[in-house]
């Protein structure tokens, strides 16, 4: 078991989504949604969208699979994650890196993949979504946005290498992998019956025309100005600039977690003092608006960043992780009604902080938008907790307003502090597992582990009217998420059965699980390993080679149609 998680490559994903729509109407394990009509379009970015919604820059955003996951649910604008000049392992990410309770902790900011690896991701993911959507009547091939991040200080942005993933993003047609994408397709037409050569040949890809800026918390307001005017002015970018929590005022934010049942959060009140203040980002915001009307590009702020607290019981590692889901909404919605008041309702706010089904309806009517979520999408449901929310929108259909009514906010900020729902009672500190004596590595019990993955690494399989979850390790990162929702207490990652994509991939790990080399399996069960055919293997296992017998004869992406 490897904490490094590998890019898929484009035939696998092309062929895996073909033919996973085909016999089962779904992405990566998660079914594919249409738009509800009655969700009333979205302009952003000189895009006209069909949904306001979709994951946030995080997990969801790293790997071409999961934004197609997060498409089929029916995110319609993707905040990629980050990247930034320090890159793949020198970021010296420790795992796991994600820690879920009710409310979400997390220690890792920016891509874990190389910035090449990175910008290939999402052009694939850019790409495939073109063919799939055009292949299967899905929507708009121009529905969706990809909004690219990019951090943490000016030297970075304007080095060489973000330089390159910022250019090619605004255009990919020379970047190599999108060439080899482009040939690969019309090589291999006959595996499509709705797209064309033209259509193919048609696509300019222009993969994102806008991005969001992140800073280090305590990032000076001189650095923060310079490198948003540079990214509006010289990169001609549609420009969100990520503001913090802090901004709320310490008295205020450390009134509102005791409040709410979150009285064990600590935090530095040096991150406050660190942080540029309320008065001086107004200032900032203001100047910048005036750039962004000159040069002709939208601007707005993107509300919050997650919160920094201090690890106390080892939750994660290091000292400092970040907070996120509901403990952080009174916060972040506190930070917009504070901003729309001192801007009267003229700054654009794109949104991320514990929205839900039960407050995305009255966020989007204040007329702020887009509105991304990530800790939602690492619960039960997973993926598809994103078409609960179009559904919740869809319930109550709300045009996009031009500009932000300051009274709703104001009044939806009131009533964030008030609303039980985002409490920490002690029901949810609680967390319940069922007691049983055995588990199976095959165990399909809850699904959970399915469904929270962001990367789609346990995968659920029926066979037999029962079904079976197999683990794909070049998939997982270790982030750990799975194992928050294990309903037996198991740790699914280390524990279930696990496909191996080579010898040496299973050597460095401990799982029981198996490879295959063309017809000639090698499995490790409980620590032994064996090399045979499936049918050499019977005797050592019925369970397993029955199991890999289905699913090779049932599950194989190795063709089409
Ligand atoms: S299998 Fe578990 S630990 Fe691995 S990426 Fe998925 S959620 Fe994270
Ligand atoms: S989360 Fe646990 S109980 Fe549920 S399917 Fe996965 S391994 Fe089984």
């Amino acid at each position: 078991m490897s904490d490094k998680m590998r890019p898929v490559p484009f035939e696998e994903l092309l062929k895996q989504a073909l033919w996973e729509y085909r016999q089962k109407g779904s992405f990566f394990f998660v079914p594919v949604e249409k738009i509800d009509s009655q969700i009333p379009k979205v302009h952003l970015s000189g895009k006209e969208i069909e949904s306001p919604i979709g994951p946030a820059a995080g997990p969801h955003t790293q790997l071409a699979q999961n934004i197609i996951a997060a498409y089929a649910a029916g995110a319609r604008y993707f905040e990629l994650k980050t990247v930034q000049i320090v890159e793949g392992e020198s970021l010296g990410l420790k795992k796991p890196c994600i820690y879920v309770s009710d409310e979400a902790y997390n220690t890792e900011w920016s891509t874990e993949l190389t910035v090449i690896q990175a910008l290939e991701e999402y052009i694939k993911a850019w790409y495939l979504l073109k063919l799939l959507i055009k292949e299967f009547k899905l929507g708009d091939p121009e529905g969706f946005v990809f909004n690219m991040s990019v951090g943490y200080n000016l030297e970075g942005i304007k080095s060489e290498k973000i330089d390159y993933f910022i250019e090619s993003m605004k255009d990919a047609s020379k970047v190599r992998a999108y060439q080899d994408y482009v040939r690969f397709t019309i090589e291999h037409l006959d595996w499509f019956t709705s797209l064309t050569r033209e259509y193919v040949t048609g696509l300019w890809p222009y993969i994102s025309n806008t991005i969001t800026l992140s800073t280090m918390h305590g990032c000076p307001a001189k650095e923060i100005e310079s490198i948003t005017t540079y990214l509006m002015e010289v990169k001609k970018l549609n420009t969100y600039l990520k503001c913090n929590p802090t901004l709320l005022g310490v008295l205020q934010v450390r009134t509102i977690l005791d409040k709410m049942g979150y009285e064990y959060v600590t935090f530095d009140r040096e991150s406050f003092e660190a942080d540029i203040s309320f008065e001086a980002v107004t200032e900032l915001l203001a100047r910048l608006q005036t750039v962004s009307k000159r040069v002709k590009v939208e601007f707005g702020v993107k509300l919050t960043n997650t919160f920094p607290v201090r690890i106390k019981e080892q939750e994660l590692q290091g000292e400092t992780m970040y907070m996120s889901g509901p403990a952080l909404y009174p916060l972040t919605i506190g930070v917009a009604a504070k901003l729309s008041e001192a801007f009267k309702g003229n700054l654009s706010i794109s949104y991320s902080g514990g929205a839900d089904t039960g407050n995305i309806g009255a966020i989007y009517e204040t007329g702020i938008c887009p509105i991304t979520v990530s800790t939602l999408l690492l619960k039960p449901g997973g993926y598809r907790n994103l078409t609960r929310l179009n559904k919740a929108l869809a319930d109550k259909p709300v045009k996009q307003k031009q500009s932000i009514e300051t009274e709703l906010v104001k009044k939806l900020a009131e009533k964030a502090v008030q609303d039980t729902r985002y409490f920490k009672t002690d029901r949810k500190k609680e967390k319940k597992k069922l007691s049983v004596t055995s588990y199976s590595p095959f165990c399909s019990k809850c699904r959970n582990c399915v469904e929270v993955c962001p990367n789609r690494a346990n995968q659920s399989y029926e066979w037999k009217q029962k079904s079976y979850v197999l683990h794909q390790d070049r998939l997982c990162n270790e982030c750990g998420t799975c194992s928050f929702f294990c309903i037996l207490g198991h740790v699914p990652y280390k524990e279930k059965f696990t496909e191996f994509y080579n010898r040496e991939d299973m050597q460095e790990s401990d799982n029981d699980g198996f490879y295959r080399k063309q017809e000639r399996f090698t499995i490790r069960i409980a620590g032994q390993v064996h090399t045979g055919s499936l049918t050499e293997l019977r005797t050592i296992s019925e369970e397993v080679t029955e199991i890999l017998e289905h699913h090779y004869a049932n599950n194989r992406t190795d063709y089409a149609g």
